[in-house]
């Protein structure tokens, strides 16, 4: 039996398990700007846009520069990129 210590972790991934059952994640992301490398979550932050992509909008914990993200359907990659305001 397995200590309960993990309980940010069980929650991404009952997150991931209740939306994307296919998909398992987390993933890790880069800053685009400053490199920092945070968790992500992929379902709680989904949404799909007119062209069937998953988006997200992100902020890096590092630099707080929001970001833009979606999900590459072919190989699952997270493509992000800094938005203008
Ligand atoms: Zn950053």
């Amino acid at each position: 039996m397995m200590g309960g210590c993990d309980y940010g972790l069980r929650k991404i991934m009952e997150a991931n398990w209740r939306g994307r059952a296919t998909r398992p994640l987390p993933q890790i992301f880069e800053c685009p700007k400053c490199s920092a490398r945070m968790p992500f979550s992929r379902a709680e932050l989904a949404q799909i846009d007119g062209s069937g992509f998953e988006s997200y909008r992100l902020s890096c914990r590092a630099c707080a520069v929001p970001l833009a993200g979606v999900v590459d359907p072919y190989d699952e990659t997270l493509l992000l990129s800094e938005l203008k305001e």
